[in-house]
């Protein structure tokens, strides 16, 4: 099966979170079942900077726009693992200091940079090979499926040719105002509560949702989730009526990169048998956070996280000043919304022997945290799928989740201290202290901590389960445009 993904983000090139991950991870696992996949991302300032050298495949795309045309080069972005890279090079669009937005807000343009973005996809496979299946992702690129079906519904290479949405985020939906159907050279009847508007305004996303042959989130809870009110953001009629078509694959972990066996970014590699590296890394991370003479019995408590509310970092706000009585240290990563920008290093600065923020986008540091500490926090108010909980149980670092979306798929709790970690109900941060109280008393009984470490470790969630689940899905639209 010949594959196109199209998306805003893919590690190592421009990643803000597990996107970036799975748009990495996936098309290697399908490369490895023998499928042919080819992956599409704009040609970001920061993709420039990583790429010393891009070879010019297509010199010119045109892109038209209602009273002047824009020009696409596509760039061989090269193949690794058996996946081959493309750049959608578009400077006046593209080449800017971040990939959404700045600290005053998105960008102005964002429906016209993503737009054009989908419509060059579309042309660049037109010459260099069009798929079985498109493969897009959240509202960025789910235009893209729009397009295929409207604006592109005569040309007879696409006619049988399917797309699949995946909806990493339900939280952001792409909106934009009526005129963006102009801009985008869009017919107004597709303008209607039933395609594109909602409340008044073009919406990406759900654009998405109506036109794709099929819908996948990235977790079976999270696919429930957004059936309802309290998480569908406004599009939970939408997805209902699409239920048929819209499944849960649970994100898997790239192994390859998230391994403390293999690890290149951390202080010692250890395995399930051999533990003794985790202390080492536990040192290394310590040392890193300027936290010294820290006791073994202390609870390492680490975060990694963009700083959103969606990720429940309001909890923890919550919770820090009794969180801090006890004999704990935490250690936060992330970088995000301005006001916790602020106010965490400002509550680090209340208990400087407890905890420490560092307030940016590290890879190395995200890898360091994982092996070093004790616990992980993840208390999200959503989420979708949750890579960090997985990554976190390879690790032998255990979670502290709260119970929704993916992590309510991924980690048990079992009163005998049986699962593979802590979860809480509910919005609430008395639950959420309760969950890491119960966590910590576990972590001093050595032998079911250490029990527990082993069971996180062996359990398996590489891509292969979940690549072949996306396989089901593509061949099934495939099957159903076809007939
Ligand atoms: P989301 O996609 O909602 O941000 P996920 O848990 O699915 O959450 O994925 C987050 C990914 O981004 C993980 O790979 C995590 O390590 C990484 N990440 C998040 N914040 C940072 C940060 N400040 N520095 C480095 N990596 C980060």
């Amino acid at each position: 099966m010949h594959i196109v993904f199209a998306a805003s983000e893919c590690a190592p090139w421009a990643k803000t979170g597990g996107l970036a991950d799975v748009i990495s991870a996936l098309p290697k696992t399908l490369v490895k079942m023998g499928h042919k996949v080819q992956v599409y991302i704009p040609y970001y300032r920061q993709v420039a900077k990583a790429v010393s050298k891009a070879q010019v495949v297509l010199p010119s795309l045109t892109v038209p726009f209602p009273s002047y045309n824009r020009f696409a080069r596509v760039l061989d972005g090269g193949i690794a693992d058996g996946v081959q890279m493309y750049f959608v090079d578009m400077p006046e669009l593209f080449d800017r200091e971040s990939f959404y937005s700045t600290p005053s807000g998105d960008y102005p343009d964002n429906a016209e940079r993503f737009g054009a973005f989908c419509r060059a996809v579309l042309e660049a496979t037109k010459i260099i090979g069009v798929p079985d299946v498109f493969h897009v992702h959240d509202w960025q690129t789910a235009m893209a499926a729009v397009m295929l079906r409207s604006i592109y519904y005569f040309d007879p290479v696409f006619r049988k040719v399917p797309a699949v949405l995946t909806i990493h985020n339900a939280g952001y939906h792409g909106w934009f105002p009526p005129r963006t159907m102009e801009t985008l050279l869009l017919p107004w009847d597709m303008f209607t509560m039933d395609k594109l508007e909602q409340y008044d305004q073009v919406n990406f996303l759900k654009g998405g949702v109506v036109y794709a042959d099929a819908i996948t989130t990235v977790s079976q809870t999270y696919a429930q989730e957004i059936q309802t009110a309290e998480f569908g953001n406004g599009l939970e009629d939408s997805f209902r009526r699409r239920a048929s078509d819209l499944f849960g694959i649970l994100n898997g972990a790239d192994y390859g990169e998230w391994n403390p066996e293999t690890d290149p970014h951390i202080a010692g590699h250890y395995t399930a048998g051999k533990l003794a590296g985790k202390q080492e890394c536990r040192r290394d991370l310590l040392h890193a956070f300027h936290l010294e003479d820290i006791s073994d019995e202390t609870a390492v408590i680490g975060v990694v996280s963009r700083l959103a509310t969606q990720k429940g970092i309001d909890f923890i706000v919550d919770i820090l000043d009794r969180l801090m009585q006890e004999d704990v240290v935490l250690v936060m990563l992330g970088n995000g919304e301005e006001y916790y920008e602020r106010l965490l290093p400002e509550m680090a600065a209340r208990y400087p022997g407890k905890m420490r923020v560092q307030v940016r986008f590290d890879n190395v540091m995200a890898h360091k945290i994982e092996a070093g500490a004790d616990i992980f926090l993840m208390p999200s108010r959503y989420e979708p799928g949750g890579l960090n909980q997985i990554y976190s149980l390879k690790y032998g670092t255990i979670p502290v989740v709260r119970a929704t979306g993916g992590l309510q798929d991924s980690i048990h709790e079992r009163p005998d201290g049986g699962g593979n970690g802590f979860k809480f109900w509910g919005y609430d941060s008395d639950a959420l202290l309760d969950a890491i109280q119960r966590a910590l008393a576990t972590f001093r009984d050595k032998k079911t901590w250490t029990a527990m470490m082993k069971r996180a470790m062996a359990e398996d969630f590489s891509w292969e389960k979940p690549a072949q689940e996306y396989v089901r899905v593509y061949e099934r639209v495939i099957q159903n445009r076809s007939s």
